[in-house]
C-alpha cells in the first residue's frame, strides 16, 4: 500500500475531530489488525470494531510504531500520539478509500454475483496479466471491508483493477457503488439461490446490479439480460456456445469460462493466445481439503489463499482437532508480499507448532517433511504457489474403488472393426446410459477426435447432454419421444421414427415450425420385435414421406436380434428382409439413404457382406463381444478397489451380516471399499464372487454389503489400501458377469455413479 498521505491530510478527508502531535507526518499503509503491522511507522491504525474490538488493541500498535490512529471511543495513549475520532471508523476507512479511488483513472472492474467472483477474477487475471498491470483484491474479500482494503492497493505502477464486491442484504451496495465507482462490471448472476435477506430473486438481482449504476458497461451471460435490461444497466452479453471452441465444457465452471474469456477477448488478448491460456487456468479448490495421507499423516490441504483469516482457520482447525498429537506447518511465503512475511509466521508460531517450515522462492520441500510420521500436516499457500501441486505426493495415491477405461485399447478395437468394413461403411457408435456406464461425455469427446461418423442414444436427454458437454457429432436418437420434439430440433438432434403416428406428429411439428428437410431416421422391425415400422407399412411410408418438405430420410435401418448365435441362419433372415426394405427405398427416392442393420456381433461376422452404409457398434468398442479373442479385440475396462481392513476370524466366529459366513479354521480376511451399491452384486455372496489380490484369488466371505465386502486372504501377503483388482487381467469381465449371471452389458451400466472414472490414454 502507498497511499502518499500526511496526517494532516487524512484528518481533512475523514472530517474527524483531529489532535495532531505532528501535521506533515507521512502515512502509507493502513492497518486494522495489530499482528499485521510491519512499518509501524508509516501506517495509521483504524479501530474497527468487528468481532474483536479494535479499540482494544491501540496499545499493542502503539507499541509496534503506530503514532496516527483513526477511532470512535476515548483511548488511553501516550502524549506523543496523534488521533482523529470519527463517529464509525468503518466508514472513515471507506471514505479513505473512496477518496484514494479517485486519484486514478485508469479501469475499474468490479465484480459481483453471489457465485463465482473469485474464481473469475484469478481466472481474469491470468488472462490479462501479460498486458495490463493489474491490481486486484488481494483475497477472497468482499465485504464493505475487503473491498475498501481492495481499493486502497490502487497504485502508479498499475493501469487496470478488478475488485470483488458483494451484498448480504438491500441498500448495502449503494455504498459500495460510490466507493468503487466501477468502470467495468462483471455480472455472475445469482445462482441457485438467494439469500434469505433478499425478497425474491429479483431483488436480489435489482440490488446486486446497482453497482454497475454508472459503469460504462457490465459483461455477463445471456441468461441474465432481463435482469440487466430491468436494472438499464449497458451490457455486453455472451454465451457458452460462442466459446465452445475454446474447450470450456472441459471445465467444471464452463459459464465462468466463458465470461472470463469473453471480457479478455474485449480487452484486446487474441483468440490465439486465449486459447493457449484456457489450458493453463489455475484450478481454485475454495475449501480446505483434509485427507489421511502416506506414513499416517493426516494431510490439511489450504493451498488455496494465504490471508489472515484463512490461515487463522486452518490453524484453529488443525491445534483444536485431536488426531494427531505431532502438528507441523509448512508455508509457503512465496506470493506474500514482503512486509506481511513476518506478521504470517507470527500468528502460526502463536499455535506453537511442533515444527514449521517457511518456504520461499526457492519452493523446496525440506526433506525432513517427506519423513513425518503420524503428524498431522498444515500446507498453507497461495495456489500460485508450488505448494498445491507438491502437496499430492503426500496423498495416498490410491483412491477407493475406481474403474479405469483404456482409450488405446478403444482406438485399438475401432481399428478392428473398421478392418473388418467395406471403406465407405461408416462407422456409428451407440453412446446410450452414459456410453455403456463409462461416463457422460468423455468416451463420445475421444470417438469425436478418432474420427467415428455418428453417435446414437437411446433417449432425448442423453443426446441433449452430449450436446451440452460440446459434442458435435450428428445423434441418432434411438427411441424418440413424442414430448420431446422441441429438444431434439432445439439441440439438433436426429430422431428414428417407428410409427405412422409418430411420423406424422413430427410432420406437424416441423410444419407448426415452419422447418424443412428435417433429416429422421426410419427404424424397421425385420424379427427383433421391439421397435420398428413393419416392411407392410413402406409404401404408406414412403407416400407420406413424398407428401411433405418437412422431413427427410436420412437412414433406414434395423436391429439383430440374435447376432451372436453361431448359427446364423436367423440374422440371415434378419438381413434378407431388410435388404427387401432397402430395395424399396432406394426405387422411392433419388437423394442418397444410408442404410444399416449391423451391431457389434453382426459387424464381426457380416461386416463385408451387410455392413451397407453404416454399421451401429457398441459392446466391441469396448471388447466384449463373444468372438472378442478370434477378434483381437481388446477388453478396455479395469475395476479396482482397496483393502481398508485386516482382520483374524477365529474358529466359531461369524463375518457379515445375517452371520452366513462361520469359521471353521482360523482365518483372515480383508475389508474391502466395495459394496453392492458400487454394482459388486449381492449375489456374488459367500463364495460365488472372488476378487484378484497379490497374485492370488480370493473369494467374498458372509454376504456383500451396500459399501463393503470381506474376502479370505489367508494365503495372501498383503496390507491394508494394498490394490484389488475386482474385473481386469484375472478376473475377465466374462468370468464376472458370469458368475453375476449376466451379460457384459449388465456389468458395465450397473457399476455405481459414485465409483470414479479414469481414463488413460
Ligand atoms: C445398443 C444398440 C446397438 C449396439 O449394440 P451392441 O450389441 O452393443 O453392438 C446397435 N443398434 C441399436 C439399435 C442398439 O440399441
Amino acid at each position: 500500500m502507498k497511499l502518499n498521505l500526511t496526517y494532516q491530510l487524512l484528518a481533512e478527508i475523514l472530517d474527524g475531530e483531529a489532535h495532531l502531535q505532528i501535521k506533515d507526518a507521512e502515512i502509507d499503509v493502513v492497518y486494522y489488525d495489530t499482528r499485521l503491522i510491519s512499518q509501524g511507522q508509516k501506517g495509521v491504525f483504524f479501530a474497527l470494531q468487528g468481532h474483536k474490538n479494535g479499540h482494544d488493541y491501540v496499545k499493542e500498535a502503539y507499541e509496534k510504531g503506530i503514532r496516527l490512529f483513526v477511532v470512535s471511543k476515548t483511548v488511553d495513549l501516550p502524549d506523543d500520539a496523534s488521533i482523529i475520532t470519527v463517529e464509525n471508523t468503518l466508514s472513515a476507512l471507506q471514505t479513505l478509500a473512496k477518496h484514494h479511488r479517485t486519484r486514478f483513472s485508469y479501469p475499474v472492474l468490479a465484480i459481483t454475483g453471489s457465485v463465482g467472483k473469485t474464481t473469475i477474477k484469478e481466472w481474469l487475471y491470468y488472462l490479462i496479466n501479460d498486458h495490463f498491470t493489474v491490481v486486484r483484491s488481494p483475497k477472497s474479500y468482499n465485504s464493505q471491508l475487503g473491498a475498501a482494503l481492495s481499493l486502497l492497493e490502487l497504485n502508479d505502477e498499475s493501469n487496470f483493477a478488478i475488485i470483488e464486491a458483494d451484498i448480504s442484504k438491500p441498500g448495502e451496495m449503494e455504498l459500495l457503488e460510490d466507493m468503487i465507482a466501477p468502470t467495468l462490471g462483471i455480472y455472475t448472476g445469482v445462482g441457485k439461490f438467494y439469500a434469505e435477506n433478499f425478497n425474491g430473486v429479483k431483488e436480489h438481482h435489482a440490488e446486486q446490479l446497482k453497482l454497475f449504476k454508472h459503469a460504462n458497461i457490465c459483461f455477463a451471460l445471456e441468461e441474465y439480460a432481463s435482469p440487466l435490461r430491468r436494472s438499464k444497466i449497458n451490457a455486453d452479453l455472451t454465451t457458452m456456445d460462442q466459446w465452445k471452441d475454446f474447450d470450456i465444457y472441459d471445465f467444471t465452471f464452463p459459464k465462468n469460462a466463458a465470461l472470463v474469456l469473453h471480457v479478455a477477448d474485449f480487452l484486446g488478448v487474441h483468440n490465439k493466445e486465449l486459447k493457449e491460456k484456457i489450458l493453463e487456468l489455475p484450478v481454485l479448490p475454495n475449501r480446505m481439503e483434509v485427507f489421511e495421507g502416506q506414513n499416517g499423516n493426516l494431510i490439511i490441504n489450504d493451498t488455496y489463499n494465504i490471508d489472515i483469516d484463512a490461515l487463522e482457520q486452518a490453524l484453529n482447525y488443525q491445534f483444536f482437532s485431536n488426531e494427531r498429537q505431532e502438528k507441523v506447518v509448512v508455508i509457503d511465503v512465496s506470493y506474500v508480499d514482503e512486509d506481511r512475511r513476518d506478521s504470517i509466521t507470527e500468528i502460526v508460531k502463536s499455535f506453537d507448532p511442533s515444527q514449521l517450515f517457511v518456504l520461499d522462492e526457492d519452493n523446496v520441500l525440506p526433506e525432513e517433511v517427506y519423513k513425518l510420521k503420524n503428524a498431522s500436516i498444515l500446507f498453507k499457500g497461495s495456489f500460485r504457489s508450488n505448494l498445491s501441486k507438491l502437496v499430492q505426493r503426500f496423498k495416498n495415491r490410491k483412491h477407493e474403488t475406481w474403474v479405469e477405461f483404456n482409450l488405446k485399447a478403444i482406438q485399438h478395437n475401432i481399428d478392428v472393426y473398421r478392418s473388418k468394413l467395406p471403406q465407405t461403411t461408416k462407422l456409428l457408435v451407440m453412446v446410450k446410459a452414459s456410453s455403456y456406464g463409462t461416463g457422460d461425455a468423455n468416451i463420445p469427446h475421444f470417438l469425436q477426435q478418432i474420427g467415428v461418423d455418428y453417435l446414437g442414444v437411446a433417449y432425448t436427454d442423453e443426446g441433449t447432454t452430449l450436446r451440452e458437454r460440446g459434442v458435435s457429432l450428428p445423434i441418432l436418437i434411438m427411441n424418440t419421444e413424442m414430448n420431446a420434439f422441441d429438444d431434439i430440433v432445439n439441440f439438433c438432434l436426429e430422431p428414428s421414427i417407428f410409427s405412422l403416428d409418430q411420423l406424422n406428429a413430427f410432420i406437424s411439428y416441423l410444419d407448426s415450425k415452419g422447418l424443412d428437410d428435417y433429416p429422421i431416421h426410419l427404424t424397421f422391425e425385420t424379427g427383433m420385435n421391439r421397435l420398428g415400422f413393419y416392411p407392410e407399412d413402406v409404401e404408406g411410408i414412403i407416400d407420406t414421406i413424398k407428401n411433405t418438405k418437412t422431413v427427410r430420410v436420412k437412414s433406414v435401418y434395423s436391429h439383430l436380434a440374435d447376432a451372436d448365435n453361431v448359427d446364423t441362419e436367423y440374422t440371415r433372415s434378419q438381413i434378407d428382409k431388410f435388404g427387401v426394405i432397402r430395395t424399396a427405398f432406394k426405387a422411392a427416392f433419388d437423394q442418397p439413404i444410408t442404410f444399416h442393420i449391423l451391431n457389434s456381433e453382426g459387424a464381426s461376422i457380416f461386416g463385408q457382406e451387410a455392413g451397407f452404409d453404416m454399421v451401429r457398434l457398441g459392446i466391441g468398442v469396448f471388447g466384449y463381444t463373444s468372438r472378442a479373442e478370434k477378434d483381437e479385440l481388446r477388453p478396455c475396462l479395469k475395476w479396482k478397489t482397496t483393502i481398508s481392513q485386516i482382520k483374524t476370524i477365529e474358529p466359531g466366529e461369524t463375518v457379515g451380516y445375517g452371520r452366513t459366513f462361520k469359521a471353521e479354521e482360523k482365518i483372515q480376511i480383508a475389508t474391502l471399499r466395495i459394496g453392492y451399491a458400487d454394482g459388486f452384486r449381492r449375489s456374488l455372496s459367500n463364495g460365488v464372487g472372488e476378487v484378484f489380490i497379490n497374485g492370488q484369488r480370493c473369494p467374498v466371505v458372509g454376504n456383500v454389503c451396500m459399501d463393503m465386502t470381506m474376502v479370505d486372504i489367508s494365503n495372501v501377503d498383503c496390507e491394508p489400501e494394498d490394490e484389488v483388482e475386482i474385473i481386469g487381467e484375472n478376473i475377465t469381465m466374462q468370468e464376472f458377469s458370469e458368475k453375476m449371471d449376466t451379460i457384459s452389458y449388465e456389468v458395465m451400466t450397473s457399476i455405481n455413479k459414485r465409483v470414479a472414472r479414469l481414463y488413460v490414454r
